[in-house]
This record gives C-alpha cells, sequence and structure tokens, in this order.
C-alpha cells in the first residue's frame, strides 16, 4: 500500500479503522500543523498600507494581487507580460506546498511584496513567502468537525481579505476574524450567525472597503435566511445587516425593501423555513456610485410551487441588489431568475467595468449566473442592458430586455412531468472565477453544460404537503427515485461537458470555445501577456492563446482543479500560482451515467496543494501511483427490495451530498463502496453516534433510526456490489432495480 494515498481510497485491502481515524484526524486537527514554522512577518512588506485608495489604483501596482478580484472590479486580469505567448512554454513549477488535506481547495490567494495570504480546507489561513513558499505563519480558527454536517458543498473556504495590517477571514462555522497580518495573532472575532440553531456556514471570501468588512453566509438548502453584514474594520462592531429575503411579516420589516419583498412571496410560512437568498460568494464594492453588490443566491426549496404556492417573484432570490456602502440601504435590484425552480443563483462572481454600450459609455456590471445568460448590468439604475445566453440554455427562450424578464419554455416545464433541464443546479457557469479581457471586450468564462433531472417531489405530488426538514438538503425534488428516473429517461438526457469560452458579453458571440470532457473544471485567469490560465477537471493547468484559445503550455499536476490562478511578481520575475484539489458542490455529483472516469481526482487523488510557477522553473511534482478502484466482495445481508429502497431514500437525502450520488464518491470524501470490514461493523456507531464527529462526520441520531441506517448500509452493499459486478464483466451496467430478497 502506498503510504501516501489516503485510507478509503485503497480498496479490497482490510485496513485498520484507527489507521482511518488517524488520517482524518489529521486533516481536522486544530492547532498550528506540525511542519509549520510561524515567524513574523519581518520583510519591509506595505501589508499595513493597504486603503481604499490603493485598492482603487490597484491597476499602478501590477506586481500584487491585492484584494480578492486584484482590483475593486474584480476583473481578474493580471497586466503582467513577463509571461507571454513566446515565454510560456518555459514555464515551469517554482515550488509547492503539500496543505495536508485531500479536500477542495477553492480560494484566491492574496499578494503584497512578495507575501501570499491564502486559506485552506476548515478555513485554515497561511501567510507564506511567495517566492519560496516558506511558511510565515498559520492561524486555525478550530472549526468542530460536526459543522461540516451543514455544509452543502464541503470544508471549502475561498479566501481571506487584506486591509490596514489586518488579514479578514471567516470559519465555516460562521465567525469573522480579524488577524494582524505581520503575526498572524487573532485582534477580534465575531459571531456573524443569528442563530446558530440552524444550518448557517460560511465559505466565501470577505471583502473590505469603507472601513468595514463585509460578509454573508450560506445554507439555503438547509433552511436558513439569508442576509449580509458589515463589521467595523477596527473594532468588529456590527455597522449594519442587509437581509436578502423577508421575515415573519407580523413581527414587522427590518426596512422598506422588505416590506417590498414580501409582497412578492405566498403561502403562509416561507419565513418558518428562513426562505434562502443565501449571499455565499460575491459581495463587490463600486467606489464610483459608492455601493455594495450582493450577489443572492436561491431559495428554499428549489420548487417554487413548494416554496412560495400561488407564485410571487419571491425578492431576492437569485438577484443582484445594490446597497449603500456605509448603511447598507437597498438602492436598486435586477433579479436573473424571477420564480427560480431551479437553483438558480446569482451568486457567482460579479465584475465591473466601464464599457461603450450602444454607443454610450456606461459603468456596467457582469455576471454569468448558473441560469445561462450573460447579465451586462447599468450600475446607475440596476437596469439590464445585455443578457445573452453563454451555454446551452433550455429553461428559457430569451430575456426580454424591455422588461428584464426571462422568457420561460414551457417545454421543460416541470410541475406535471420529469424533465431534463439546462443548465443543472451546478449552472452554466458556477462560483469558479472568469476574466474580463477589457482590450479585447471578452469574457473568459469556465462554463459547463450539465443537464439535472427536476421532477417534483412525489411525497408531495400525493398528499400536497412537503415536510421541511432542517437536518437535510430540502429542494423539493425527487431524489429517492432520481437515478430511476434518469435511467428511464437516457434518450433525452444531454450529453454533459466543460468549456473555456471566450465570450462577447454585448454581441453574445462566442469567440473560441476549448472543450474539456469534464464539466466541473477551474476559475480562469487572462492576463496582458495573451494568455489565458486555466486549471482543469484532468488535472492539467493550461495556458491558451486568448486569441484562438490554442493550448500553448500545459502542466500535469495529477489532481482536479476548481480554484482560480492568479498572477504576480518579485524582484522583477513574474509567477503564476493556483491550488489544487476538487470536489466543493460537485461532491453530490458522482456522475452515474455516464460514468465519466477521467476526472484526475478520481484516477489518482485529491491532493491539496499550493503550485507556483515561474519562466525556468525546475521543480518536479511527485507523479502518484494510479489509485486502486478495487470493490471489494460485499457481504450482502438478507434484505428485502422495500428495505434497500427505503435506504436508498434516505441515503440522497443525506449522504449522497458528500459521499456521492449512487454511492460514488467524486474523489473528496470516503467512497462508501470501498468500506473496509472495520468499517463494516461501527457503520451503525459512525451513522448514529457520530464517532467520525471530530472529522467533519456528524453523528445523524436526530433524523435517522436504527433501521433506517440498516436500510442505508443495505442499499450502499447492493449499489457496491452492482459496481464489483460491472467491474468483473459479470454485469452490463447498474441497474438500481434491487434484487434483495423478497419479503
Ligand atoms: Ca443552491
Amino acid at each position: 500500500m502506498n503510504k501516501s494515498f489516503p485510507i478509503f481510497t485503497v480498496g479490497a485491502i482490510v485496513v485498520a479503522v484507527l489507521i482511518y481515524f488517524f488520517y482524518n484526524s489529521k486533516e481536522s486537527q486544530g492547532g498550528v500543523i506540525e511542519d509549520e514554522i510561524s515567524s513574523p512577518i519581518t520583510s519591509s512588506s506595505s501589508v499595513g498600507l493597504i486603503d481604499d485608495k490603493r485598492i482603487i489604483e490597484a491597476e499602478g501596482e501590477p506586481e500584487n494581487w491585492i484584494a480578492h478580484g486584484r482590483t475593486y472590479e474584480e476583473q481578474r486580469f493580471s497586466p503582467l507580460t513577463k509571461i507571454n505567448k513566446e515565454s510560456v512554454s518555459d514555464l515551469g513549477l517554482a515550488w509547492y506546498k503539500d496543505m495536508g488535506t485531500n479536500r477542495a481547495l477553492e480560494a484566491t490567494p492574496i499578494v503584497v511584496d512578495g507575501i501570499m495570504f491564502f486559506t485552506s480546507t476548515w478555513s485554515r489561513v497561511y501567510a507564506v513567502e511567495a517566492k519560496t513558499g516558506k511558511t510565515l505563519w498559520s492561524f486555525d480558527p478550530e472549526v468542530p468537525g460536526e459543522w461540516a454536517r451543514k455544509a452543502c458543498c464541503d470544508i471549502v473556504n475561498r479566501g481571506v481579505a487584506v486591509y490596514q495590517g489586518k488579514v479578514f477571514f471567516a470559519s465555516l462555522d460562521g465567525r469573522l476574524f480579524s488577524l494582524n497580518a505581520e503575526t498572524g495573532e487573532k485582534i477580534w472575532e465575531v459571531d456573524t450567525i443569528t442563530d446558530r440553531t440552524r444550518a448557517y456556514t460560511i465559505t466565501g471570501a470577505p471583502r473590505v472597503a469603507k472601513g468595514k468588512v463585509y460578509i454573508g453566509n450560506g445554507g439555503a438548502e438547509y433552511g436558513v435566511r439569508g442576509y449580509v453584514t458589515a463589521y467595523d474594520t477596527e473594532t468588529g462592531e456590527q455597522v449594519w445587516r442587509f437581509f436578502t429575503v423577508p421575515g415573519d411579516p407580523s413581527l414587522g420589516f427590518e426596512d422598506p425593501a422588505m416590506e417590498m419583498a414580501a409582497k412578492t412571496w405566498k403561502g403562509t410560512n416561507w419565513w418558518e423555513f428562513g426562505g434562502g437568498g443565501t449571499v455565499w460568494n460575491s459581495i463587490v464594492y463600486d467606489p464610483d456610485f459608492n455601493n455594495i453588490y450582493l450577489g443572492v443566491g436561491n431559495g428554499s426549496p428549489w420548487t417554487r410551487e413548494i416554496r412560495s404556492p400561488g407564485g410571487g417573484d419571491n425578492l431576492f432570490l437569485a438577484s443582484i441588489v445594490a446597497v449603500d456602502a456605509d448603511t447598507g440601504k437597498y438602492k436598486w435590484h435586477y433579479q436573473t431568475t424571477p420564480e427560480d425552480n431551479w437553483d438558480y443563483t446569482a451568486v457567482q462572481d460579479m465584475a465591473l467595468a466601464d464599457m461603450e454600450v450602444d454607443g454610450e459609455k456606461k459603468k456596467v456590471l457582469l455576471q454569468a449566473p448558473k441560469n445561462g445568460f450573460f447579465y451586462v448590468i447599468d450600475r446607475s439604475n440596476g437596469k439590464v442592458l445585455r443578457a445573452h445566453p453563454f451555454a446551452a440554455v433550455t429553461w428559457a427562450t430569451h430575456v426580454d430586455l424591455e422588461t428584464g424578464r426571462p422568457v420561460e419554455n414551457p417545454e421543460v416545464d416541470y410541475s406535471e412531468n420529469g424533465s431534463f433541464v439546462l443548465p443543472g443546479p451546478l449552472g452554466a457557469h458556477n462560483w469558479q472565477a472568469m476574466s474580463v479581457d477589457l482590450d479585447a471586450g471578452l469574457v473568459y468564462i469556465p462554463a459547463q453544460e450539465n443537464a439535472f433531472f427536476y421532477a417534483i417531489d412525489e411525497n408531495y405530488k400525493k398528499t400536497g404537503i412537503y415536510k421541511r426538514n432542517p437536518g437535510r438538503w430540502n429542494m423539493g425534488i425527487e431524489m429517492s427515485s432520481l437515478a430511476q428516473n434518469v435511467l428511464s429517461n437516457l434518450e433525452s438526457m444531454p450529453e454533459p461537458g466543460g468549456f473555456l469560452k471566450a465570450f462577447d458579453p454585448l454581441t453574445g458571440e462566442t469567440k473560441w470555445s476549448v472543450p474539456i470532457p469534464h464539466y466541473w473544471n477551474g476559475g480562469v485567469l487572462g492576463t496582458a501577456g495573451g494568455l489565458v490560465f486555466q486549471g482543469d477537471a484532468l488535472g492539467i493547468f493550461s495556458a491558451y492563446d486568448k486569441e484562438t484559445g490554442e493550448r500553448l503550455w500545459e502542466f500535469n499536476t495529477y489532481t482536479s482543479m476548481l480554484a482560480p490562478p492568479i498572477s504576480f511578481e518579485i524582484d522583477g520575475e513574474q509567477y503564476v500560482s493556483i491550488l489544487t484539489g476538487s470536489g466543493g458542490g460537485d461532491l453530490f455529483g458522482g456522475e452515474p451515467l455516464p460514468p465519466i472516469e477521467i476526472q484526475a481526482s478520481l484516477t489518482y487523488n485529491n491532493f491539496g496543494r499550493l503550485l507556483v510557477f515561474k519562466l525556468g522553473g525546475q521543480k518536479e511534482l511527485p507523479i502518484p501511483d494510479v489509485r486502486d478502484k478495487t470493490i471489494p466482495e460485499q457481504v450482502l445481508a438478507d434484505a428485502s427490495n422495500d428495505q434497500i429502497r427505503n435506504g436508498e431514500s434516505n441515503y440522497n437525502q443525506y449522504c449522497a451530498v458528500c459521499h456521492g450520488f449512487v454511492v460514488k464518491s467524486a474523489g473528496g470524501l470516503p467512497d462508501l463502496r470501498k468500506m473496509t470490514t472495520d468499517t463494516h461493523d461501527l457503520f451503525n456507531k459512525i451513522v448514529l453516534e457520530g464517532i467520525l464527529g471530530s472529522n467533519g462526520m456528524a453523528g445523524f441520531a436526530d433524523v435517522l433510526s436504527e433501521d433506517d441506517v440498516d436500510n442505508i448500509h443495505h442499499y450502499v452493499r447492493a449499489r457496491a456490489h452492482e459496481d464489483r459486478e460491472v467491474s468483473l464483466g459479470n454485469m452490463e451496467a447498474p441497474q438500481f432495480t434491487w434484487y434483495g430478497v423478497e419479503d
């Protein structure tokens, strides 16, 4: 057995559960990681001098990457040119840092005067010398492992903000921190969560401006009410809070915007379950208008007829909302998907730009949200100027620019019969950053086409009652028979795939498009050197010619990527860096049909690393062994079809989001088909009692009975048995029709 492999990737070998414990506890343990030697930053760093003016003028310091999207405009386009079309063939690895995790890394590092600040899993923060990788300090907020159960999309974090000598970040369990940028020592910590009985999580990077730090949260599917809070950067005191969806009207409204929003919700109890509308990713400061733009997510549940019976737009779900940066007062909104029915969040990165539109200079906001339309919005008033599709879209035919509203396509209405719809809930574009190239008039988008079979929850259809459950995903979608629904509608299933697209937001034309066999790929960086960088699911970090999309350079990282690359310069040398490790929201998409085994994280593993490249870099990455995909022979206990189906239903409600649909892990978390005998023996203790809670596998005794867990176990074994039979050539493809002993 190769020691560098986490235990759960190894197949039929009987491995002591103790080792499993050891591996995972290392992953989640608090405190400074053993091999990290912390030393304060002593260089003549200007970290302490970052303020609004400097970020506004960030174009003047191309060597640094001082804000999340490099500047307040968040265009993620580097003006550096030393790495260019001619020189890129000489690009090589300068150094790498193992982050000791096999879960997804999503952060955009901040680089100031050669010091890099970034986050890893479990909301840990690192400051490293960007030239050498030497760790200067690290900080672990010691997130309770059990909080992972509240996270829809893994224990990820998308980064820090650096401002006036402080590093700001938020932890998965909803705390916001201010650290001394030089030493990593904590200055203050605040709890941003209004109700800790609800499943709030934070994975997004805070933004800073006007002496305030702005942070939202996630958890819509689990039943929370979205909001964004501004805190004083010096003291941590709350300055304002803006809710994105209305609360209980009988209690009065926080502000006139909530009163307006409440008129667009129907039914009697949306507020009891929170309503959703979380701002889990994009928050952008606009110095031109003193606005903060909030990218607002989906409602809970996804299906509108359950969420808001009788209709209504459900403001501010799936919207971009402009509020005053100083007061948090509502200014305008644009709703990308009124009456959202598909999980079409508008939380994707927003970029600001000055563009000529129809012969007029406009200050615009650019966003490619999940719903597949690319929006160009006038920042002065929120009016939509363009909304061209940038990927395959079937839910709507177009956006009417007069009304600003999409025109839905009745052919894929799923209120009666289920239907494949494009985009699916992962979106035509998700949080993986795009890059805006104003010179070329193009945006480079990590787009995807990944349909989903939407059908209304069968139990609700039968009874008219939807039981909301705070312990699980609440989608209103039929999940227990999803595999069967997909199988019986295979002929209408669009093929999934990914694309790197150079897209003109004004004309809607695609200048070029690079197909990528897997849909779930990394963020994008454009550079003035004529290059577009992206890491993909196949583990290849590439530089493309920004004129043609031709691949000019590639580097095999052996790990799927999601994070966006950045570029910076130290002592006259340009660097490009990227974090590796996939997962995130795609944990749910274990890709049952067709099986896509091309992901590097499935072929090898998920190696959480920070990679830094420069011209002439000579460092080599160790080449990992290919993973053993053998599925051990299963001990099939006597179980009826009904028991297995009950197990499947509960698996889909509680387990699939992390361990993968149809029990196929996407790579980051244990693949339950490969459980050892010891783990099988401890199955109920793990699932009910939560004996692995500190590692992130919390107990589920509050929502599952002993029988439920037995049935989940039967289902897991039945699935493992099927896949083993397929791998041995005894079965052509999984049948998903259980063969247990009839009662
Ligand atoms: Ca969602």
